[in-house]
């Protein structure tokens, strides 16, 4: 019998036994820095000359691991192991996948701590943000599974004396699944479990950024059952091997998550139906946001300056969630700024082990780079009342950045900064509020902070993102409670963690039998 699915809870950290735990876990990980690791072709171990060094955020010098980099020959072979392997794995039960989900999410449960630690490492994650990425990653497996065993039989249809109907579900065929750095686990593991538990291969590409605690995933999958060929470990650059299996004309579909730039060119390439290709490529797309907080006049505002900076700072605002811009109706403007400011500024920042730094670093240079030019802009744009400033002598970290005064329209309320800078602007009532928290491409989370039952149905009709929020910080989506993902340049519409996700990852036959 399958339980009913519950969310698995997170770590409390203010128990004295978890957090030895977790020091332990933070051991491990540190016994095992700077190991090489394979790529997983057909079941093999494959090795490469050239590496991906995986550094520590938080700490340039320290290697987390050398991994294999796969060329487009490596990627080529690998889409053929994964081809034959679908000619078995699409007639295998439903719930022998499923059962590979359930005992998978079992060994990472019994190995939480080593996985959230290597999430400290190497992603720059604070314990919590940490823990709650491999628990999300551990729900996944449970409710994919648990979706699967609902969705084996198909959907009943009708049928006429003599006739005998049927609708159910089938595979697509080898899947490429390209994931983003900032939910190293749990985005990993979900968009790959998805498409295996449906009947797919998979080909996995992690981010360069965190490819260790994939190939972590990789071992787990592996010891969980799951058969040679059918998920293939392959590791390197994007626009290398991105660009060659989304062009591929046996690439059945993409599951992507990451930028908008790379989600569009993916849609876009993915559009032109090459030579030898028999089918139209299926995209899912989960990209960028740039996210809003709502306050209203009537509301608790402590609540809101909580919510805001935990929505903005958490992960160092590294979250396609995350709040990177408020607005607030004039009558409490400079009261939200204000405890806003002063709660910023009690922000620990620094090396995410130590389990009081709050604020981590951001992930390489490249994004310290990225968001250091973005406080120059702010600073055009707004006035700075919080942070702006950062140092990358030893790892990547930047001050919980806050600015006030930033006109609805100006770069830094436009663009996704994809780090810890929020900006504020004023609206002269909730109308306009709403106005301009929908005025951007963007459309995937959102809050909004209000005791007025009318504003909430409002905001309930006309606030344009996948996921809102009421009363409560606009990231934190729980699988399978919350189902996530956007509108308009957020992506393809999908709910990642939703009843309906498993669906794009499979086709539906009808069949019709006369007596
Ligand atoms: P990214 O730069 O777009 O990279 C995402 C993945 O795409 C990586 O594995 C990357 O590989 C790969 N890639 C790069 N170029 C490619 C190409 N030409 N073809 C195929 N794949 C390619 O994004 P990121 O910096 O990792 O993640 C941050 C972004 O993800 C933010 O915009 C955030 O909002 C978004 N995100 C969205 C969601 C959501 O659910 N909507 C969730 C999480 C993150 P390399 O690492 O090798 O470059």
């Amino acid at each position: 019998m399958v339980l009913p699915y519950k969310h698995e809870p997170f770590t409390d950290f203010s128990n004295e036994d978890n957090r030895k735990k977790f020091l332990a876990g933070l051991d491990l990980v540190n016994s095992y820095l700077g190991k090489d690791y394979d790529l997983v072709i057909g079941g093999q171990r494959v090795t490469t000359e050239e590496k991906i060094i995986s550094i520590n955020p938080a700490n340039k010098e320290e290697v987390i691991g050398r991994v294999a980099k796969a060329s487009r020959d490596l990627a080529e072979q690998a889409m053929q192991e994964a081809l034959k392997a679908f000619e078995t794995w699409r007639k295998s039960k439903p719930e022998m996948r499923a059962d590979i989900l359930f005992k998978a999410a079992n060994i990472v449960r019994m190995r939480k701590t080593e996985f959230s630690a290597l999430l400290v490492k190497e992603a720059g994650k604070s314990w919590r943000e940490a823990d709650a990425d491999v628990a999300e990653g551990i729900d996944f497996m449970e409710y994919y599974a648990r979706q699967m065993l609902e969705l084996k039989e198909g959907v009943p249809v009708e049928s006429r004396p003599g006739e005998l109907n049927k609708f159910f579900y089938i595979p697509l065929g080898v899947g490429v699944v390209i994931s983003p750095w900032n939910f190293a686990f749990a985005i990993m593991a979900g968009t790959t479990v998805a498409a295996l538990v449906t009947g797919n291969t998979v080909l996995l590409k992690p981010a360069s950024a965190t490819p260790v605690v994939a190939a972590k995933f990789v071992e787990v999958l592996e010891e969980a059952g799951l058969p040679a060929g059918v998920l293939n470990y392959i590791p390197g650059s994007g626009s290398e091997i991105g660009d060659y299996l989304v062009d591929h004309p046996k690439t059945r579909f993409i599951s992507f998550t990451g930028s908008r730039e790379v989600g569009v060119r993916i849609y876009e390439r993915a559009a032109i139906v090459q030579p030898g290709q028999i089918w139209l490529k299926r995209v899912i797309a989960e990209m960028g946001g740039k996210d809003t907080i709502v306050v209203d006049k009537e509301a608790d505002l402590e609540l809101a300056a909580q919510s805001i900076v935990a929505s903005a700072f958490g992960f160092s605002g590294q979250k396609c969630s995350a709040c990177s811009r408020v607005v607030v109706v004039e009558d409490v403007y400079e009261q939200v700024i204000n405890r806003v400011t002063e709660l910023t500024n009690q922000l620990q920042v620094g090396d995410p082990a130590l389990f009081e730094n709050y604020t981590g670093p951001v992930v390489d240079q490249a994004a310290f780079d990225k968001i250091m030019k973005y406080i120059e802009i702010g600073k055009q744009e707004g006035t700075l009342v919080a942070g702006g400033e950062g140092d990358n002598s030893k790892g990547y970290f930047i001050k919980p950045t806050v600015f006030k005064d930033v006109a609805p329209d100006a770069v830094v309320m436009q663009e996704e900064i994809f780090g810890p800078v929020v900006a504020f602007t004023k609206a002269k009532d909730f109308d306009q509020a709403i106005e301009i928290a929908n005025n951007t491409e963007y459309g995937l989370t959102g809050a909004v902070i209000s005791n007025n039952r009318d504003h909430i149905e409002k905001a309930r009709e006309d606030f344009h993102v996948g996921n809102l929020y009421f009363n409560r910080g606009c990231t934190g989506a729980i699988v399978g409670y919350q189902p996530f993902g956007g509108f308009n340049m957020s992506g393809t519409d999908s709910k990642a963690g939703g009843p309906d996700y498993l669906l794009l990852h499979m086709q539906a036959k009808t069949t019709s039998e006369m007596f």
